[in-house]
């Protein structure tokens, strides 16, 4: 383990002790992962060690950010299941029209078709889930460790999202074909909206 990867296994547990991430939840550093990722089956936050550059609360942010994607995943894993049974009937469709080749060939565009339709249009409730997901690490960042204004953590954070990975292109151009993540400048406004109202009527 590099002192790097210690830094956020030590911010990781710290939290844990906190009860601010579950104890279960285990962190994989990860030189090919181009920023971060939290596992659908709520185990394991996937992470680039280049985030050890973060100051402690940019790295607090990333990990709670992730845990909120673990505990509001239900939206995500709905879109996907709607998007698997999409896809069934398609095949058996086609795979009784069409000779094979050609229903393959077939096959593989209508699939890359749908997963780009179905991927833009429910981009809303999906980028929803990221709004939550950052307020719910900003509200902490706020609450439990008194950092005035979270919405300047997350900036940090979010400019440091493009990292130098091999294949990081091709995953940053998917990410924009299917509109997987809000705008940056719209994420940091939603944070500093909300939190400023949170903080306005508590005052
Ligand atoms: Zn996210």
């Amino acid at each position: 383990m590099t002192g790097e990867d210690g830094r956020i296994r030590g911010i990781l547990n710290d939290l844990k002790q906190r009860g601010l991430v579950r104890d279960r939840v285990a962190l994989i550093i990860d030189d090919d992962m181009p920023s971060s990722k939290a596992s659908l089956l709520k185990r394991s936050i996937r992470i680039n060690p280049a985030y050890a550059a973060l100051s402690d609360d940019g790295v607090r942010f990333i990990l709670l950010h992730e845990e909120g994607h673990m505990v509001f995943f239900q939206r995500t894993l709905a879109i996907l299941a709607s998007l698997a049974l999409l896809l069934i009937p398609v095949g058996i469709i086609l795979s009784n029209v069409l000779p094979s080749v050609l229903a393959s060939m077939v096959g593989f565009v209508i699939s890359v078709v749908t997963i780009v339709v179905v991927f833009r249009s429910t981009s809303e409730i999906r980028h929803e889930d990221e709004f939550r997901s950052d307020l719910h690490a900003a509200r902490i960042l706020q609450e439990q460790f008194g950092v005035r204004r979270p919405s300047l953590v997350a900036k940090e954070c979010f400019d440091h999202d493009v990292m130098d990975v091999e294949g990081v292109d091709l995953l940053l151009l998917m990410g924009r074909v299917l509109e997987t993540h809000p705008d940056v400048v719209e994420r940091v406004r939603r944070v500093k909206d909300e939190l400023q109202t949170v903080c306005s009527s508590t005052h």
